[in-house]
């Protein structure tokens, strides 16, 4: 009866690489494989981050809209459990291609809504591809494991799916971090709810349609959104088992705490200020070309962006020449040819990063190229930091504890690796690290005793491949179950244990033992 007041409406998007031609659409609310117009009376405007422009308005959904969502999915989960594991590795095969097909299109609508540039929105969908291609493993992923433990017994373990799963995504991948869920999710036998950010829903959209063109049945992925009332009922609705969250500390520490006090499974991936240890003997160049396209890429909203650099001993001096190159960057619009860096998402964020480059020119540090106040012609509404370098940071500074999420470098010097070990270790977060060295001694001890999940050497932003997982620690991270690889099939699965006794000759039957199985 709550789906009954859905109304289905005509789902075609079209992505202009000029004028956002989708300007006056609403997103819609996918629910049991219909794209459907909200009710709601609550409207998100999405702007793009280079013009202010409205992309498209996105639906608080109701409490009605919710239910249904959840409902479809409950329903859809009583077959798709019992779908073969190999019908389901053939749907992923098929959505592999036809995101490789829409790349283009699902990379313009993350520029429209987003900001960042072309070629680093089409990373985004790759990095996301990548994880529909190790989902198409999945008859491998879910084996488990058999041994006969006594005569004509045998006990095994089966890995069962969970049911309703939800993912709460963040908006800096539009497409990765939606593609680090559902497709796992689904591969494994759950039906799922996806909320994508608020600020950039298009990409998670387009990847709903392919879902169903692949042949996910309705109801096994549905797409809800809103903000802090949608993210509460995904923690409170008794039917969802799971909750996938990636985002910030704040919303993340909320959603761990709220869903786990409901029973629910939740892994959290958080915030982060991933360091960059250079030592003097690291190969100057390709140094320098890593530190600047990991603090600036993508305007320095990465989780992984490596946002702080450590110099240790001599190599402090190579500081003005990192600056240099930071000047080279083109910061414009992300459909324009050559932008290396686009927008940050809001003028909130933009307001955000000056204040926290401010902070550390008050508290003492040595602003070496200010990325403020910079005017991008044709875009002079857009929300554009340029890439800022800060030196001579110490730690106490609000700069250093604050993750800045912009194109912000602090700079830190430290005398000895040992030092620059104490400084990341005494960092609450534990996302990801680099050092930079010929030395393979220096990069052994700095991999065993470097506190960070993930640990890049000579490599700057060191996400593993979705064989692995990715696998940050500390404030980085609630829940200890990651996104991906082998742990995130865990996630979303639960073991049923059977030992199962098929005699091969009659045995005594004429007393009963009721001492315990030994
Ligand atoms: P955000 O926390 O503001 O939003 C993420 C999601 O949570 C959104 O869907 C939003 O609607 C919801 N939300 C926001 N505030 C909420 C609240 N108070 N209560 C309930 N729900 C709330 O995060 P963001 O700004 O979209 O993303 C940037 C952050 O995400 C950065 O801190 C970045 O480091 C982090 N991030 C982490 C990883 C990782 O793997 N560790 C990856 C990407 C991004």
């Amino acid at each position: 009866s709550t789906r009954a007041s859905i109304r289905p409406v005509n789902v075609s998007r079209t992505f202009s690489t000029t004028v956002p031609a989708f300007q006056a659409h609403t997103t819609k609310l996918y629910i049991n494989g219909e794209f459907v117009e909200s009710s709601t009376k609550k409207w998100i405007d999405v702007r793009n981050p280079a013009t202010q422009e409205v992309v498209t308005r996105v639906p608080e959904a109701t409490p009605e809209e919710l239910r249904a969502a959840t409902s479809s999915a409950q329903e859809a989960f009583k077959e798709w459990r019992k779908s073969s594991v190999l019908t389901r590795q053939r749907i992923m095969m098929e959505l592999q291609y036809l995101i490789r097909k829409h790349t283009d299109r699902i990379a313009k609508s993350i520029v429209y809504e987003q900001g960042k540039t072309l070629t680093d929105a089409r990373g985004d969908v790759f990095r996301g591809l990548q994880v529909v291609e190790h989902a198409c493993s999945i008859p491998t992923l879910m084996m488990g494991e058999k041994l006969t433990v006594a005569k004509d017994m045998d006990t095994y373990n089966i890995r069962e799916p969970l049911g309703v799963v939800a993912g709460i995504c963040p908006f800096n991948f539009p497409a990765m971090i939606p593609l680090w869920m559902f497709p796992m999710a689904i591969a494994t036998g759950n039906t799922c709810i996806i909320k994508p950010s608020e600020k950039d829903p298009g990409a998670t959209m387009i990847l709903a349609e392919l879902a169903a063109e692949a042949g996910v049945p309705k109801g096994v992925l549905n797409v809800v959104h809103g903000a802090v009332d949608t993210v509460n009922y995904i923690c409170d609705e008794p039917a969802i088992q799971a909750i996938s969250f990636v985002g910030s500390d704040q919303a993340g520490r909320h959603i761990y705490e709220r869903g786990s006090r409901n029973g629910k499974r939740v892994q959290a991936n958080m915030g982060a200020k991933n360091h960059g240890v250079i030592l003097p003997d690291a190969n100057k160049q390709h140094t320098l070309n890593q530190l600047a396209g990991a603090a600036f890429g993508a305007a320095g909203q990465r989780c992984m962006a490596l946002s702080t650099a450590i110099f240790v001993g001599e190599a402090q001096h190579w500081l003005p020449e990192l600056v240099e190159r930071a000047k080279e960057l083109k910061v414009t619009c992300g459909m324009e040819p050559g932008a290396d860096l686009g927008p940050l998402i809001s003028p909130q964020a933009k307001q955000r990063a000056e204040r926290l480059i401010q902070s550390g020119v008050d508290q003492g540090a040595k602003l070496l190229l200010d990325g403020r106040g910079i005017v991008v012609p044709g875009y002079e509404k857009g929300n554009f930091v340029g890439p800022t370098v800060l030196a001579e940071v110490k730690p106490h500074m609000e700069c250093y504890k604050e993750e800045i999420f912009a194109p912000v470098l602090v700079s830190l010097n430290a005398e000895t690796l040992d030092d620059a070990i104490e400084i990341i270790n005494g960092n609450p977060y534990g996302n990801g690290t680099a050092i930079f060295t010929t030395s393979g001694a220096a990069a052994r001890r700095f991999e065993s005793e470097i506190d960070v999940g993930q640990v890049g050497i000579n490599v700057p932003i060191p996400v593993p491949l979705p064989m692995f997982s990715f696998t940050g620690t500390r404030g980085s991270i609630l829940g200890d179950l990651n996104f991906y690889g082998k742990t995130g099939i865990l996630f979303y699965t639960k073991f049923k244990t059977v030992t199962a006794l098929w005699r091969s000759e009659d045995v005594d039957h004429a007393k009963s033992s009721v001492n315990m199985p030994t």
